[in-house]
């Protein structure tokens, strides 16, 4: 099917709930794309921060295959090893005790939410469910999650919405103490707030959060759904914030394109959750955790270090353009913010895509890229191209 066919079905058949880019992606290798006319992108967005090793990477679908031969799904009232091994991997790998699998980020963060009420139900008793969250954050599109984001645009239309969430101000540890209370379980935050614009939160305000998180014995909740595995250049962020959360969630990047989530638990919380109090049917699936793993083999010490530098030379060469257009340049690794003045972040990505350039947006004036880990230095250079050609001096 050709682009045009393919809108009219999505039209006809397909409820409107996304603003699509005109483009209709057929195929990819490592971090380029074409699409079904046959023009080839350079991808700054590896789907949202999914594709972590780019398109067509051949161990990743080796192993899908391979796990597809042998039993593509079965529940988790049997064992398997792709979940077994993976989660071995991962929970040291973040100095965590215990994972959960779930689908999506969501559904991790709801998962999380669940930890944060039942452990602080079990040690004090009810009328202590409420959970603090940050100004501008996202957490995701369940009733639950929307209510956790801390944007008023997300809290119309669904009501009743979940209780038991109240906002702070980023960056504010006075508004932090103005929204705690006897009532607070837990605190939950990005690290870097991502579609709400690319913000890293201050290395002091998360470490005074932590620490009075520990006083009160509110749990720390790090969602790590978009800045996890590998997105900034260390397992997940939080490790670059001197912190350690109680709970920390991840899904986009973990599974490099089939969808997985999930979120682990610290000592002190890995008995919260027992047999009944959670679950999920494709949570865990064999061929997901086998991608997984693949993501995992590839994330060394080295190539997050890699990830790091490559990151930093976007960012330089973004900065080199010496654009009119650039208000800013923020980000950690590969999570790269760019704020944008004199023409909004969705013109400049309309531009963008259509000399080649693949780009997200965040925020009201943020162009947000997220490429595979695995791009080359080549395919930056081929992307910072782009860009010079469309908003350079
Ligand atoms: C994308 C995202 C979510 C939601 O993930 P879904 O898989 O779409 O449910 C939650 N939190 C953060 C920080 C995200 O970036």
């Amino acid at each position: 099917m050709n682009f045009t066919e393919i809108k009219g079905l999505d039209e006809a058949y397909v409820l409107q709930t996304y603003g699509r880019n005109q483009v209709a992606i057929d195929h990819g290798q490592g971090a380029v794309l074409w699409d079904t006319e046959g023009k080839q992108y350079i991808d700054f967005t590896s789907g949202i921060g999914v594709c972590s090793l780019g398109y067509a990477n051949e161990a990743w679908a080796k192993a899908i295959y391979d796990q597809a031969m042998k039993v593509g799904h079965i529940s988790n009232l049997f064992y398997t090893e792709p979940y077994a091994r993976l989660a071995s991997r991962l929970a040291p790998a973040a100095g965590m005790a215990a994972a959960f699998f779930g689908n999506s980020g969501a559904e991790a963060n709801e998962g999380m939410i669940k930890v944060a009420r039942k452990y602080s139900y079990e040690k004090y008793g009810e009328g202590r469910a409420t959970i603090i969250t940050l100004k501008n954050s996202f957490h995701g599109r369940t009733i639950t999650t929307l209510k956790a984001t801390g944007q008023d645009h997300f809290h119309e239309f669904f009501f009743p919405f979940t209780e038991g969430f109240r906002y702070a101000e980023a960056n504010s540890m006075d508004s932090l103490m103005a929204a705690a209370g006897d009532d607070v379980c837990g605190v939950m935050m990005e690290l870097i707030q991502g579609e709400g614009g690319v913000n890293p939160l201050d290395q002091d305000y998360v470490r005074a959060v932590a620490k009075l998180c520990a006083e009160r014995d509110w749990l720390l909740l790090a969602d790590e759904v978009q800045t996890g595995v590998g997105r900034t250049g260390s397992m997940f962020a939080f490790q670059q914030f001197g912190v350690q959360p109680d709970v920390v969630t991840f899904a986009k990047g973990i599974a490099g394109g089939l969808p997985f989530g999930g979120f682990m638990v610290n000592e002190k919380c890995r008995g919260v959750l027992r047999a009944g109090d959670h679950g999920s049917t494709f949570g865990g699936n064999p061929m997901a955790a086998a991608a997984a793993n693949v993501v995992l083999d590839t994330l060394t010490p080295d190539f997050l270090e890699d990830v790091k530098r490559k990151g930093q030379y976007l960012r330089d060469g973004i900065a080199a353009l010496g654009s009119p257009y650039v208000s800013g340049i923020r980000g950690m690794g590969l999570m790269v913010g760019v704020g944008i003045q004199g023409m909004t972040h969705r013109e400049l990505k309309d531009k963008l895509m259509a000399e080649g350039l693949l780009c997200l947006t965040a925020g009201a004036d943020t162009l947000r890229l997220l490429p595979p880990l695995v791009i080359s230095r080549e395919e930056i250079d081929q992307g910072l191209a782009v860009m010079a050609k469309v908003m350079g001096a």
